[in-house]
């Protein structure tokens, strides 16, 4: 493998290129036209325009893609995460024109993508699965006797669903035909799917997933646990591993279960099993991610390895050099996603120009970004920043280095989630890890945060009078 295309934007694209680049493979970028001048593009080897700005127009034109790469003599492409990273045709465009395709075989990204396929898959293996349905619905008066026999609260979720959207709550019968309806037309619109499927309500859950790496000799490991259950809009903001509530004999039945699943579609590749575990810690097979993970580097931390290193080496047809007993979890790690959203307006995307951008920098905290000072984030794209990763001997070190690596990063132009990034490390319920995924809705409120800063401005406002009163005492010292 001599020379790779990253089929995506912003931090991803920058963060697997830095370690194709240590692997002496050439690089190239593709951009659309706003993001003509980004990092991502700079950095690459070569760059090509494949588009105008909205994603369907450049990042998600797989056959321009594909086309390019021929043209420049790519042997690989490497697809990130969103964009085309699940699409099945793209994964089999790829590899039908004799390119590498950096992730697992459009088998397993087609099965896993369909969360009800996903569900018939992983059947034969014992896997505990969120009581529910496993195939669409098709009218209200069924899904009405599935309901019931389930129990209210239900979710209603898109099969084809992803990154939080397609999801409808729903408390009680009289509101299942108008939620039903809503789910099929949000399903339709955004996946172009309806189909829609029934799941039991977990009232008190935690987001716990399994990182994965499965080679193409049959070797399958698991990575451990990340805990994602700081969510808004049903999305991570706030992720860390491992778990602070996972036992080690809870750690190696989820790893297993995690490892049957990849095994029950084939699985190459690095890739994510997802499980809920509720309040009486019984867990659940939710879905499999077939690809890399947005919040893939607290794994790195605290495994010392490379995912993007390994998800390249099985490219290559290389056996995983690594056994399950050969790893083990060393420190903590906690990432903070750094969006350009409103934290004091229900997490509505803010973007606009970066007028003041400091990173912050030091021993044990990383930072993955793909922007720079003077940069507008574009309305197109995931108003995603940056990630934001720090890691400690224990959890409290890393929580207590993220809370210090956001003072220390400025950002003006746009709002962000750095101010609920430290609220969320300097809670209560956060801190004992006693948490599920609802505390945005718990504890979180803009008088809270509103209150918080405002305390803090009053600290800053004394501190500042200190050391005013503190210099003049001593410009006055040369007078008497
Ligand atoms: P992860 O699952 O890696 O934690 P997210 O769920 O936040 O991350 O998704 C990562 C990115 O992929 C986001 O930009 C999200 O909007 C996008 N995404 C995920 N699934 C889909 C999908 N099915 N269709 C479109 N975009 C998706
Ligand atoms: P996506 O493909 O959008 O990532 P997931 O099935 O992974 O969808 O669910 C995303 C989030 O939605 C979970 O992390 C969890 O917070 C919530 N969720 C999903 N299913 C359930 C459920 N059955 N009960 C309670 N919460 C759920
Ligand atoms: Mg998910």
């Amino acid at each position: 493998m001599k020379k790779m295309l990253i089929a995506n934007r912003g931090e991803i694209a920058l963060r697997v290129m830095k370690t194709a680049k240590k692997m002496g493979i050439q690089t190239v970028a593709i951009y659309s036209d706003i993001d003509r001048n980004a990092p991502h593009v700079a950095f690459a080897d070569e760059a090509i325009n494949i588009g105008k700005n909205p994603s369907n127009k450049s990042y998600l034109q797989g056959n321009i893609i594909i086309e390019q790469a021929k043209l420049l003599h790519v042997d690989a492409i490497h697809p990130g995460y969103g964009f085309l990273s699940e699409n099945a045709k793209f994964a089999e465009e790829v590899e039908k024109n004799n390119i590498i395709f950096i992730g697992p075989k459009s088998k397993s990204i087609r099965m896993m993508g369909d969360k009800l396929a996903a569900k018939e898959a992983v059947k034969n293996y014992d896997i505990p699965m969120v009581p529910g349905i496993d195939r669409a619905l098709t009218n209200i008066e069924s899904a009405l006797d599935i309901a019931q026999e389930i129990g209210f609260p239900i979710l209603i979720k898109a099969a084809a669903g992803g990154g939080g959207k397609g999801m409808r709550i729903v408390e009680n019968k009289d509101e299942l035909a108008s939620q039903m309806e809503r789910a099929i037309s949000e399903a339709t619109s955004a996946f172009g799917d309806g189909s829609v499927f029934i799941e039991k309500y977990i009232t008190s859950p935690r987001h716990i997933e399994i990182q994965i790496l499965a080679d193409n000799h049959s070797n399958v490991i698991h990575l451990f646990e990340r805990e994602c259950s700081i969510q808004r809009r049903h999305q991570k903001v706030v992720e860390e591993a491992p778990s602070s509530i996972l036992s080690p004999e809870m750690r190696k039945k989820m790893g297993e279960a995690a490892i049957n699943v990849a095994r029950s579609c084939d699985y190459v590749g690095a890739g994510t099993v997802e499980f809920l575990v509720d309040d009486k810690m019984d867990f659940y097979f939710l879905e499999m991610n077939t690809r890399l993970q947005v919040e893939h580097p607290v794994t790195e931390f605290i495994t010392g390895l490379d995912l993007v290193e390994q998800q390249i080496k099985i490219a290559r047809g290389e056996k995983l050099s690594l056994q399950q007993s050969d790893l083990k979890i060393k420190g903590h790690a906690l990432e903070l996603r750094v969006y350009a959203e409103d934290s004091m307006n229900d997490f509505l995307p803010n973007v606009g120009e970066l007028h003041v951008y400091k990173i912050p920098k030091g021993k044990n905290i990383r930072l993955d970004d793909g922007y720079s000072e003077g940069m507008e984030i574009p309305i197109y794209y995931d108003p995603m920043i940056s990630k934001l990763v720090t890691y400690g001997k224990t959890r409290i070190e890393a929580i207590q280095l993220m809370i210090s690596a956001i003072e220390d990063y400025r950002i003006e132009g746009v709002k962000t989630t750095l101010p609920f990034g430290k609220f969320v490390c300097e809670h209560e319920a956060f801190r004992t890890g006693k948490f599920d995924t609802h505390f945005v809705k718990n504890y979180y409120s803009t008088e809270k945060l509103e209150a918080e800063t405002k305390k803090e401005a009053e600290v800053a406002a004394l501190i500042g009078l200190k050391v005013y009163l503190e210099e003049q005492k001593i410009l006055k010292i040369p007078n008497n």
